[in-house]
């Protein structure tokens, strides 16, 4: 599967996409050499972030809207993308653990954390076409 994903990224490299990868922050594929050789290749920073910090909450309801922890990786050639989900937890006192219900509903993302990539991915938008127009002109 990742042999895909690394064909998918070499086109987007060669036209100047943006990659953005996003895996738990335990996941082993992280010290996977094909991973780490692909973010070499393409130019990708890592960037840690906690769910609760994303709108990542409880829907289970002994810990409903409790947050989440979720400890996250992002690694992308965006700086401002990765600069928007460097957000670590601010110390929540409780965080609901990750188990059942919670756990099948937080392999999606929360409207929070799609907000934020979205701003992202327009303020990245914006600095490409401005440094598109700068070469152009
Ligand atoms: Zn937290």
């Amino acid at each position: 599967m990742f042999k895909h994903a690394l064909q998918v990224m070499a086109v987007a490299q060669s036209v100047g996409a943006i990659i953005v990868i996003e895996w738990p922050r335990a996941c082993k594929y992280w010290h996977h050499d094909r991973v780490k050789r692909a973010m070499l290749n393409f130019g990708l920073e890592m960037y840690d972030f906690d769910g609760c910090m994303y709108g990542i909450k409880s829907v289970i309801p002994k810990t409903l809207n409790m947050p989440i922890k979720k400890p996250l990786r992002l690694a992308t050639n965006s700086q401002i993308i990765g600069k928007a989900f460097s957000t670590r937890c601010c110390g929540h006192q409780h965080h609901a653990v990750c188990e059942g219900k919670d756990t099948t509903q937080t392999e999606g993302y929360s409207a929070e954390f799609a907000n934020v990539f979205h701003k992202a991915w327009k303020a990245q938008g914006r600095a490409m076409f401005k440094t598109q127009a700068a070469t152009a002109a």
